[in-house]
């Protein structure tokens, strides 16, 4: 049994601290610490409440190296799992150097003034990590994560060369209110309103934000959702790792209301992530209109309906063209009865578990930092079966792969 901190008492960081919670033989002493303490023991209450382990709690300011690797050392911590923000990464991943433990994440590095997605800063951590004989393994959620792990596995099991990958994140819940954020609503809208960018022929493609869109009818009843393509982060990683890559896009549903509401707030300012002064103070107008959003850690409670997510991909086997999809598909109700949170929350805190577990017990413990995609697939997809995230593909015809057709095939 191997103790480990968790960083980040969000929506995210409940899920994870459920899950691990839930693995005995896995993980020993938890500890989940972050920046305001009553949402760490409001978490450990209910983790007390479902499954009778007591974790302990911590207050931490994550972009403090020196006092997070103190905490680490009064953990004796083998692992940190990082589901604070973005901008924590690069100074959780100093800290596990100086306490001298391995370290993961759900999301890349990003600067808090400029909304700009790419590994670059993470990767240059490469030769420190080596040096120390530490593993930094980068993108655990489910996107990126789970869906790096399908590509991977796909790769090995089902194809020669990829030659095609879409990605398409279908949220089909509803949560009843008139505007609200999947997961934090800051990082949400960065997300949402950058430039989009997709890989065709060796380079990334940048179009105008949302500018794409097209219907799509998700397996098993989930329903038709209008899916929007977008840049996501698992997109750099993957083309790097699988060159055979000639296109590579990430499409994400939004309802017609979400798409209004963001519209207006672009248009009024509201999603600016540049200091603007008001009654002499200094607010950052994003971080202002999270302030006065739902919390999607409280969503749970009212949201119905289901998330689809999975990847279209095409290519070559024995010489011949293959095209599969593969998907999880996760209930936002049944989330809720297990562990208190929404399926966006369960979606990526289950597949942080499930790395962590792999870098304790599974071998993907290397020195060097790694995207996820980089380890064997196989023991990762499995334990997605047996921790609540059942996935299944099917194969398509090239033509209903190029359509997007993924039921007609069942
Ligand atoms: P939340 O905003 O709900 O939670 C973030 C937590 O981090 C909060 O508890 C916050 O503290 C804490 N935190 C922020 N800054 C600091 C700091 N300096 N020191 C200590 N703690 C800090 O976010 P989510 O749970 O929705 O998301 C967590 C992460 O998961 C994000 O990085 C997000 O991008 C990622 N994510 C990844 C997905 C994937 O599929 N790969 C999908 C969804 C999310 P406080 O409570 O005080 O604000």
């Amino acid at each position: 049994m191997h103790n480990i901190l968790i960083i980040g008492a969000g929506g995210v960081g409940s899920v994870v601290a459920h899950k691990c919670a839930m693995l005995r033989e896995t993980f020993g002493e938890i500890t989940l610490a972050s920046r305001t303490l009553s949402k760490c023991d409001d978490i450990a209450a209910s983790v007390k409440k479902r499954t009778g382990r007591v974790i302990a709690t911590a207050k931490v300011d994550a972009d403090n190296p020196d006092e997070t690797a103190a905490l680490i050392s009064k953990t004796g911590a083998k692992l940190l799992i990082n589901v604070a923000l973005p901008y924590q990464d690069l100074n959780l991943m100093d800290a596990c150097l100086k306490a001298g433990i391995p370290y993961m994440d759900t999301a890349n590095y990003e600067p808090l003034d400029v909304a700009k997605f790419e590994y670059s800063w993470q990767w240059a951590y490469q030769e420190k990590f080596l040096d120390a004989g530490l593993s930094a393994l980068l993108g655990s959620g489910f996107d990126p994560g789970v869906t790096n792990v399908f590509t991977a596995w796909a790769l090995k099991h089902h194809f020669d060369e990829i030659h095609t990958l879409d990605i398409i994140d279908v949220n089909g819940g509803d949560h009843g209110r008139a505007f609200a954020t999947n997961f934090n609503p800051e990082i949400n809208i960065r997300e949402v309103t950058a430039e989009c960018r997709h890989w065709e022929d060796g380079k990334f493609v940048e179009t105008a934000p949302m500018s794409l869109h097209q219907p799509f009818t998700c397996p098993d009843g989930v329903g038709t959702y209008e899916i929007y393509r977008m840049y996501h982060e698992e997109l750099e990683s993957l083309v790097k790792h699988i060159p055979t890559i000639k296109r590579a896009q990430f499409w994400m549903s939004f309802s017609q209301n979400y798409i209004n509401h963001l519209q207006v707030l672009q248009n009024v300012g509201m999603t600016r992530i540049d200091e603007v002064e008001y009654n002499g103070v200094k607010i950052v107008p994003l971080q202002f209109l999270k302030a006065v959003l739902p919390n999607p850690g409280d969503l749970g409670e009212t949201t119905k309906g289901k998330t689809c997510i999975g990847n279209v991909i095409t290519g070559l086997k024995d010489g011949k063209p293959k095209a599969i999809y593969i998907y999880n598909i996760c209930d936002h109700e049944a989330c809720f009865a297990e562990v208190g949170s929404q399926a966006i929350s369960y979606t990526t805190g289950v597949p942080a578990m499930i790395g962590a577990k792999q870098m304790l017990t599974g071998g993907w413990a290397k020195p060097g930092v790694w995207n996820i995609e980089q380890h064997d697939p196989d023991a990762f997809m499995a334990d997605l079966n047996e921790n609540g995230l059942p996935w299944q593909f099917v194969e398509l015809t090239p033509e209903q792969a190029a359509r997007f057709e993924v039921v007609a095939c069942r």
